[in-house]
Parts: structure tokens; C-alpha cells; sequence
């Protein structure tokens, strides 16, 4: 079958022709229809410090994808050929505390696909079932190519209560600009998203943020006072990865509030810990989505009318990846999908 393989320790990928994966008793062996360009991948592409740390060559990489089910092992009883399904790209050990206790997104022991074992920019993948998610079967293909980085903003975006409370995103990456599409569908009052892409920001306010600020000529008290705000925003979403975002974040929320924080820093961050303290603000982390309790809202909303196509910029046959990977490092593009039937 047809894969991108980083198949050197070096910038790009190359597509390859590579076995097919096999199945175990467990496991569910899935065609791919549409996969979408992550920035885990971008770091991969670039092959920078953390990719050259984490990932084995040769590998097939990609974890966001569509497809559709054509075989299952034996043990298999709950899926059949036919249904259209995503999977869940954290693979867990099933066997830790955290596990037994269903709380499987905090298991220590995670696999990724895509980074650890082989991944869905190929033509097939093979998951164990646990981690299969099924689609209604008239589902529009492109959005449910997202569900991996939509899980991420719908995890983070309701950690915390969101109805009639105002929202602070700082970034609208493609992750930060669907949380606050969440963050207006499930009440929010003020979704404001900060970022330093005038193109990102506009996107943000097309599919429900209330403001997008560009921090680089616009101070977050100003926008408040705009907004007819006097006690700070309730609820922060981290979703840039960058300090002084954080920074900024924290010091434009109201006593009391709560954050979550999905950015990766690519080092160590200096807040001022008074302002934490003394705001008696909580702090969350967040990794990857709930099993399956962000997935089943991720489904839900969509079918209550949540609008993701927007966040989708680019549309390509697989074959043409290298553009696809070229439009996400221009900053233009958003969501890119690349299409495996064609
Ligand atoms: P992204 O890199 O596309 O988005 C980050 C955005 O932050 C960009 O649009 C960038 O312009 C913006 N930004 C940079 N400096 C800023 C500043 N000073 N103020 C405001 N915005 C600023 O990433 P994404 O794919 O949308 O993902 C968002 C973040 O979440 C990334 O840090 C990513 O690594 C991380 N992530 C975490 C998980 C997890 O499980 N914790 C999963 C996926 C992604
Ligand atoms: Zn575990």
C-alpha cells in the first residue's frame, strides 16, 4: 500500500510502498478515506529537536483520519465492515490504575499513532478496537477527519462550565479557533481569542469567537472595557503554547477563574505566582481527549449543528502532500486535508 513514510532523518516525507498493516484477534484493519496535516506532523515533517528525539525511522506517520472499516479480528464482535469510523490515536495499557478505572486518558503508558506505531497517512491502519469511534454514516468526511484535534479543543474548551461565562482562548491555531466554536455553542457569552495572525483571527470570528485580538497592537484590558467587562474573563483556554500568551492570560481573568492549558511550551515557563494565588485561580492540564466521553460530545455537537467546515482551508489528493505540508508552514492554511480516495 501507498504511505508517508519518514523514511530519513531529515526534513520532509516520502511516499511509499510499504506492507499492509496486519490485524490482531483484537484489532480493526481500516481503508482511510480522508487524513488531515496535525502540527505534531509539521514537527515531524521539519524534523525538528522533539521529532528527532521521539519518533523511530523508517515510520508511518499521521494520527487525524476517516476511514472506513474493511476487516476485524476475531474477537471482534461490535464493528463490521462498512462503518465509518476514527480512531482514537492514544493507545492505552489497559492495565494501569487509571485504566481499571476507566479513566483511560490519564494512562501513563500511552501509545501515539502516527509517533510510536505506524500511522493513517497510508491506505490502510490497523487499531485495536478499544480505540475505534463510529460515525453516523452520512457524516461530511472532511469533518471527521478532525475528530482527533477537535477532541483536544472540545476536551479543553469544557473542562470547565462555559454557559453565560466569558471565555479567554489565547491562540487560534486550528485547535484554539474550534474551541471557541465550542465555547459559543455550548453559551458562552464573550469568546474572546488572541493571536498574532490577522488571517487565524478573522477565521476565529467567522465560526463564533465574539473579539479576535492581534496582541501586537491591541491590550486585552482595552477589549474588556470594550466589552462592557469589569471583572475579567471566567474561564482561560491556553492554546498557544507561547509565555507571554500565558502571561497575558492570567492577568486578564477574574478572581476565581479557571484555566485550561493545552499549549506545549517548548520550555520551561516563568508566570508570577501571586497572581495565581492571590486570584485563587485553578490551573488544569490537558492531554489528548476523555475515552470517550469528548468524543461522544464531539458527535453530539456536530449534529447539533456545530459547523467545523470553515476551519478547513485546504483540500488535496494525497499524492500532493508536499503542498499540503507547504501551505501549513506558510501560516496560510488551517486545516488541510488530504484525500486517500483519490
Ligand atoms: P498552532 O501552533 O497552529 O497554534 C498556536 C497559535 O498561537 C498560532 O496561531 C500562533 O500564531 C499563536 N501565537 C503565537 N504567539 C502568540 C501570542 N503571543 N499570543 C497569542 N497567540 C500566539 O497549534 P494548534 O495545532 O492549534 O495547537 C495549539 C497548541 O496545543 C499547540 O501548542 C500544540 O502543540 C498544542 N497541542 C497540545 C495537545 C495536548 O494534548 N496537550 C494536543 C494537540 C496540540
Ligand atoms: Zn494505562
Amino acid at each position: 500500500m501507498k504511505a508517508l513514510v519518514k523514511q530519513e532523518a531529515k526534513t520532509g516525507l516520502w511516499l511509499k510502498d510499504v506492507p499492509e498493516p496486519e490485524i490482531g484477534i483484537n484489532d480493526v484493519l481500516i481503508k482511510v478515506k480522508r487524513t488531515a496535516i496535525c502540527g505534531t506532523d509539521m514537527h515531524i515533517w521539519n524534523w525538528d529537536a522533539w521529532a528527532q528525539k521521539n519518533i523511530p525511522v523508517p515510520m508511518v506517520v499521521g494520527h487525524e483520519f476517516v476511514g472506513e472499516i474493511v476487516e476485524v479480528g476475531s474477537n471482534v464482535n461490535d464493528f463490521h465492515p462498512g462503518q465509518i469510523v476514527s480512531g482514537e490515536g492514544h493507545v492505552v495499557c489497559g492495565r494501569c490504575r487509571n485504566c481499571m478505572a476507566g479513566r483511560r486518558h490519564l494512562c501513563a503508558h500511552t501509545s501515539g499513532i502516527g509517533v510510536n506505531r505506524p500511522g493513517s497517512f497510508a491506505e490502510y491502519v490497523s487499531l485495536p478496537m478499544a480505540n475505534i469511534w463510529v460515525h453516523r454514516d452520512d457524516i461530511d468526511l472532511d469533518v471527521a477527519a478532525l475528530f482527533d484535534p477537535f477532541g483536544n479543543a472540545v476536551h479543553t474548551a469544557l473542562s470547565f462550565p462555559v454557559l453565560g461565562e466569558d471565555v479567554l482562548i489565547a491562540g487560534a491555531g486550528p485547535i484554539g479557533i474550534m474551541a471557541a466554536a465550542v465555547c459559543r455553542h455550548a453559551g458562552a457569552r464573550h469568546v474572546v481569542i488572541t493571536d498574532i495572525n490577522p488571517e487565524r483571527l478573522r477565521l476565529a470570528v467567522k465560526m463564533g469567537a465574539t473579539r479576535g485580538v492581534d496582541v501586537r497592537t491591541e491590550k486585552l484590558a482595552d477589549v474588556q472595557k470594550e466589552l462592557g467587562m469589569t471583572e475579567g474573563f471566567d474561564v482561560g483556554l491556553e492554546m498557544s503554547g507561547n509565555p507571554s500568551a500565558f502571561r497575558d492570560l492570567l492577568e486578564n481573568l477574574c478572581h476565581g477563574a479557571k484555566v485550561a492549558m493545552l499549549g506545549i511550551p517548548s520550555g520551561e515557563v516563568a508566570i508570577d505566582w501571586n497572581t495565581v494565588i492571590f486570584k485563587m485561580l485553578t490551573i488544569k492540564g490537558i492531554y489528548g481527549r476523555e475515552m470517550y466521553d469528548t468524543w461522544y460530545k464531539m458527535s453530539t455537537m456536530i449534529d447539533s449543528g456545530l459547523d467545523l467546515r470553515p476551519i478547513i482551508t485546504h483540500r488535496l489528493p494525497y499524492a500532493e502532500f508536499a503542498d499540503g505540508f507547504d501551505a501549513m508552514n506558510s501560516g496560510k492554511a488551517a486545516k488541510v486535508i488530504l484525500d486517500w480516495s483519490k
